[in-house]
């Protein structure tokens, strides 16, 4: 009982609260799951029982719940400057050192030493914004104006404001909010598994992608085309990892018609893949990176948005022309964020836990394998790194899906969430997903797979 009103918290909830991404009705109805504390890859619900967490919250508490070391360094900041804008030049000593930190991190990690500068905000979402306003402006700035399109891909997650709501190429985050806006075109997504002609190998497969894309782009005109986007792993469509060959012919594409890529590395980023970034897993040659989540494994809200030297050149080249940059937010480049995540980078490092993501991977795909993989509505089990995902289908031999409306994986998220583990079911496909912090050990995954 809470002293509100003399009602519970589930109650006042329910009264009181519009919860992202959740039916109204079903809420109304069931009410909320309240969570009161977590620790490692544990959450603690209200009526005491403990849930392993294999999502790792939305894919983002990458270092696992409860870190003193994070919660400090957020302390610590809190006293000695809880505040700092940047806008107008303003600055502070944490947020220039993880700036250089990340620049550092791309060339050395990522293989990618061609960043030039590192832009700030609060989400996921807000860093696909900059992107999508960073590639109209590079556009204009150099006399294309034309040049405005973005293309993404069917099944795309990007983030749910206007913009990146756009991007995101899911149907369910359109309808009735008449969405995209104009400019944002899709193209088929790269899911082999469900998407392949019979018999199509996965090199056939990504040359009738990526062909697919040069067709949209030459019947737009590639003087409209701003810039093509895409997560190196397709997080909330449903764990599609990239097949082979697709991102090397995409890139000769863009390269073909001049058109930036941009990359969301908001699930992919800071270990999640077994490297760094996605950027390296796949070979990628990016000219915006979007950062967010792992970046301070969800200990603030931040993000961060990578700048190649091309697109920097055009806006320092053009500067004294055009003006200030006007673009930016309240919290750009906040302390408390910045401390927090320069403290997890530490911990990354010190607990090497990318090589931990690296080294569990096998074993996350083979409990699943080995526990559901012989189930008749089990179609496939794939991953990469700490991310993986298991796809339903009604029949395995001919990877027939289930009627519209059937929703077998949000079936096994309530029967596993009954058993005290957290696999989450996605919104595209029949896909249940598999991304537990990168601090679980081995025994948890066995445990979650039983
Ligand atoms: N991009 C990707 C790949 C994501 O998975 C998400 C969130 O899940 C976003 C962007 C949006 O991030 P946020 O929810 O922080 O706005």
């Amino acid at each position: 009982m809470n002293t509100h009103r003399n009602l519970t918290l589930d109650q006042i909830d329910r009264m009181s609260l519009l919860h992202p991404v959740t039916s109204i009705a079903d809420h109304d109805r069931n009410g909320p799951v309240i969570y009161e504390a977590a620790q490692g890859a544990r959450l603690r619900d209200a009526a005491g029982r403990e849930l392993l967490d294999m999502g790792a919250g939305l894919w983002c508490v990458n270092v696992g719940y409860g870190r003193a070391e994070l919660a400090d360094a957020g302390a610590a900041a809190l006293k000695n400057l809880s505040y700092q804008h940047l806008f107008g030049g303003a600055s502070c000593p944490d947020t220039i050192l993880l700036a250089d930190r990340l620049l550092g991190l791309f060339a050395d990690r990522a293989g990618a030493g061609h960043f030039a500068r590192v832009f700030f905000g609060t989400s996921g979402s807000d860093a696909n914004d900059t992107a999508f306003k960073l590639v109209r402006y590079y556009n204009n700035l150099r006399g294309r104006p034309e040049k405005k399109k973005i293309i993404s891909r069917s099944g795309a997650y990007h983030g749910l404001t206007a913009a990146s709501g756009s991007l995101t190429g899911i149907p369910a985050y359109h309808k009735a909010f008449d969405l995209p806006l104009d400019g944002v075109l899709h193209t088929a997504c790269p899911h082999h598994y469900r998407f392949a002609h019979e018999g199509e190998d996965e090199a056939a497969f990504a040359a009738r992608m990526v062909a697919d894309l040069e067709a949209l782009i030459e019947r737009e005109g590639p003087d409209t085309i701003a810039a093509f986007i895409a997560e190196p792993v397709m997080g909330t469509g449903g764990v599609f990892l990239p097949p082979a060959d697709y991102f090397a012919r995409v890139q000769q594409v863009l390269d073909r018609h001049d058109i930036l890529f941009v990359v969301d590395e908001v699930i992919t980023g800071f270990g999640r893949t077994g490297q760094w970034f996605g950027t390296g897993t796949y070979g990628l040659r990016p000219d915006i990176v979007s950062l967010a989540k792992g970046l301070t494994s969800a200990y603030f809200p931040m993000s961060a948005s990578m700048i190649s030297d091309r697109i920097w050149q055009v806006l320092a080249d053009t500067s004294d022309a055009t003006g200030a940059f006007m673009h930016g937010f309240t919290y750009s480049g906040h302390p408390v964020g910045s401390a927090i995540a320069l403290a997890n980078l530490d911990l990354i490092e010190r607990e090497g836990l990318v090589d931990n993501a690296a080294r569990l991977a096998p074993r996350l795909l083979a409990a699943l394998r080995d526990r559901i993989g012989d189930n008749p509505f089990v179609g496939d089990i794939r991953g990469v790194g700490l991310m993986a995902g298991v796809e339903f289908v009604a029949d395995r031999a001919t990877r027939k899906p289930f009627r519209e409306g059937t929703a077998p994986h949000r079936i096994v998220s309530r029967h596993a969430a009954a058993q005290g583990v957290l696999a989450r079911a996605l919104p595209f496909l029949p896909v249940n997903a598999f991304s537990p912090p990168l601090s679980i050990t081995a025994a948890e995954i066995d445990e979650a797979a039983d």
